[in-house]
């Protein structure tokens, strides 16, 4: 198992301004996974990236990551095993516009002081595979958003990562780019590449293999693609969303 959440609960503020934003979360994924994570707003899904991120700590319960409870680093490991073990892209592609893409790409390694030469011979493949290999020497705003956010993919999958965590990454893009980033995400993760997208889309959740549905906190309901066609599955996640609003109500 690559991540394993155990009882996670976590809550926000004290007395009566507490907020339950996570009750009591079970969830695990194996490595070569490529999971969605739908859920209406304010049902538990960006706290449990965050947790996942190690940006924020549970209230209580237990997260292991690539065999390592994560709850048990000192702070002073916790940037490294970040580094190490996560990559990130977000819906605004989060690239500095001071830097050249390339170098916005090795900015990882930079951090973990690897040498020159060494970071070279990672950048080429994978900038070819991601179809940025001629924008290397430009810069963020010399090309387009969704250019941009194959930068920022790149710059999530240069150090390896175990898991690459990815939170509403075509928030920011027209459709016929979406379904272009959408089909990378599918390409890296045929590459075996484990991936965690927290999206309102049911269009781009349909690309995944599993969509996970959290409600109040708790893991509501998933389901597997199987052998399903990408439209069906996408017609079985709009009907899991319809009936994630309906119950309770
Ligand atoms: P989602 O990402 O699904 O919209 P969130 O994880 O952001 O949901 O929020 C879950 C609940 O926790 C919401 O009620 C939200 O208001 C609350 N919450 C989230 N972050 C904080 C915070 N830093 N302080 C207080 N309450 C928070």
């Amino acid at each position: 198992m690559l991540l394993d959440i155990r009882n996670v609960k976590k809550v926000y503020g004290k007395g009566a301004n507490q907020t339950v934003a996570l009750k009591d979360m079970n969830f695990s994924i194996e490595k070569g996974e490529f999971v969605a994570i739908m859920g209406e707003s304010g049902s538990g899904k960006s706290t449990l990236l965050n947790i996942i991120a190690t940006f924020d700590t549970p209230t209580e319960g237990m997260v292991m990551i690539d065999g390592q409870n994560v709850g048990m680093l000192k702070n002073k490991d916790v940037a490294k095993f970040r580094r190490d073990t996560l990559g990130f892209v977000f819906q605004d592609f989060n690239v500095l516009h001071t830097m050249s893409n390339k170098d916005n790409i090795l900015m990882p390694l930079v951090l973990s002081n690897k040498r020159p030469d060494e970071m070279n011979n990672c950048i080429l493949p994978l900038a070819q595979k991601l179809g940025i290999d001629t924008l290397l020497d430009k810069y963020p705003h010399q090309i387009s958003g969704g250019q941009q956010q194959r930068i920022a993919i790149a710059r999530a999958l240069i150090s390896n990562p175990s898991i690459l965590l990815a939170d509403e990454p075509t928030g920011a893009l027209d459709s016929k780019t979406s379904s272009e980033i959408m089909n990378l995400f599918r390409e890296i993760n045929d590459d075996e590449q484990t991936i965690l997208m927290v999206t309102h889309s049911s269009i781009d959740a349909a690309y995944a293999k599993r969509v996970v549905f959290i409600k109040d906190g708790i893991l509501y309901h998933e389901i597997y693609r199987g052998n399903e066609t990408q439209s069906e599955f996408q017609k079985r996640i709009s009907d899991s969303l319809a009936l994630l609003s309906e119950r309770g109500e």
